[in-house]
């Protein structure tokens, strides 16, 4: 439940939600700093810190790099649409709102949507299309989970609060005596310090390259098979040491397997999930495992739910022809750029101040933070406020199951994205 109340006669609010990576934790504390910003008082991560407490700065709507008011910048973008043979949608930062004016606009403007990150993402769609998945829920994994395996990602990068929040609750909702945890980091480097408490039994480590995580996963599935392996390693790490896994995987009650697909960032970084994705099916024959795909940041998971809701499809799609079309390769928005197939980038990045547009000298309207780390000036820029601080919203989690309420923190002027969109929509 929100719930506000007055501290040193201003608005102190409790159970805030928070857009800044996709397991949207909804316990913060946040209010007045008392020197003009936010505080975050109670359940922040260095990630949300950063993010509730940046000075609040209300620069003016830009065109040519010269200030000008938010109507001429909206009519000069909207000239832009208008005048372009082939917009492409890029960013989409943004929560539920945001995005639908995104889609609007786009269908409007005969363009196409792409987001930020969907390079990463579509290493985790691309198996979902092509042989399935089994993955569950944060809320199932905190509360029955017996042992995570963590494959690949340092979660306290991505996902600050993920140990915290879904692996070291102490109390579950289906059990008053919940079993103890087991957590396996698989890779090198992996942070491991949140990983505590009384719900935790073993923490162990198996060292191992990135890129051979999904060798290691092909041969438990070998061995799942009943198939021997003899050689001494497997994907460079001792046969004993994964037979070891495979039992500890076999003895759970509960199992799951974390990733984020931006760790498998080299050639065939699909098939590393399509290998665990392959494992955990199989696995299912004998006892109960899932896998839970984490990052979900900069609003990703929102801006693929309303493209799917609206257009029947998820990401790259295409409105050029009336109509919308899908193509993964084809409205690859940083391709078309390259290959200049797109003539102009309206670009949006409401969240953070460093989810800059690929470089490209097709002219640029950016809705974007104040402060966005923009290496070349572009044509129009329009500050616009971030969702659960500047304006209400809604944005949906990393596990595509619910979608959170953002509140208005602050009194800010910048506009929402969804308001200055509609506004270019209504000037075209
Ligand atoms: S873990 Fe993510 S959602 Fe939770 S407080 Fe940190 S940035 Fe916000």
């Amino acid at each position: 439940m929100e719930s506000e109340k007055s501290r040193n006669g201003a608005n102190h609010y409790e159970n805030v939600a928070c857009p800044f990576c996709g397991i949207v934790c909804d316990d913060l504390e946040v209010g007045p700093s008392g020197s003009g910003g936010l505080k975050v008082f109670k359940n922040g991560c260095a990630r949300s810190i950063a993010g509730f407490e940046r000075p609040l700065v209300e620069p003016s709507p830009q065109f040519d790099g010269k200030n000008v008011s938010l109507e001429e910048a909206v009519a000069a973008a909207a000239k832009l649409i208008r005048e372009s043979r082939l917009p492409v949608f890029g960013g989409l930062a943004t929560g539920v709102e945001g995005m639908r004016a995104v889609m609007s606009l786009a269908e409007r403007g005969g363009g196409i949507v792409d987001h930020a990150l969907s390079a990463l993402i579509y290493r985790n769609v691309r198996v979902m299309q092509s042989s399935g998945w089994l993955t569950t829920s944060l809320t199932e994994a905190r509360n029955r989970a017996d042992l995570f395996v963590i494959a690949g990602c340092d979660l306290n990068q991505s996902n600050p609060r993920f140990f915290e929040r879904i692996v070291c609750n102490e109390a579950s909702m289906f059990s008053d005596n919940p079993p103890k945890r087991t957590v396996i980091f698989l890779g090198e480097g992996l942070d491991q310090s949140a990983v505590k408490g009384p719900r935790i039994a073993d923490v162990l480590t198996i060292p191992c390259k990135i890129d051979r995580i999904g060798e290691i996963l092909d041969a438990m599935r070998a061995m799942q098979k009943g198939a021997s392996i003899s050689d001494d390693t497997i994907g460079g790490v001792p046969r004993a040491t994964i037979e070891d896994l495979l039992a500890r995987y076999k003895a759970a009650a509960y199992s799951v397997v974390v990733w984020n697909p931006a760790s498998f960032d080299f050639a065939g970084g699909d098939l590393t999930v399509q290998a665990i994705c392959e494992f955990i099916k199989e696995s299912n024959a004998t006892s109960r495992s899932a896998g839970l795909p984490l990052g979900g940041n900069e609003g990703q998971p929102s801006a693929a739910s309303v493209c799917a809701w609206q257009s029947g499809y998820p990401l790259r799609v295409s409105f050029a022809n009336g109509k919308p079309e899908y193509d993964i390769e084809r409205y690859d928005a940083a391709r078309m750029l390259a290959a200049k197939e797109g003539d102009l980038l309206v670009w949006l990045a409401s969240f953070g101040d460093d989810l800059v547009p690929p470089d490209t000298d097709v002219p640029t309207v950016v809705l974007g933070t104040p402060g966005l780390k923009l290496s070349r000036k572009p044509k129009v820029f329009i500050p616009v406020g971030t969702p659960g601080i500047d304006h209400v919203g809604r944005i949906i989690r990393v596990d595509n199951v619910v979608s959170l309420p953002l509140r208005k923190l602050r009194h800010s002027k910048l506009p929402s994205a969804a308001d200055v969109l509609a506004s270019i929509e209504a000037a075209l």
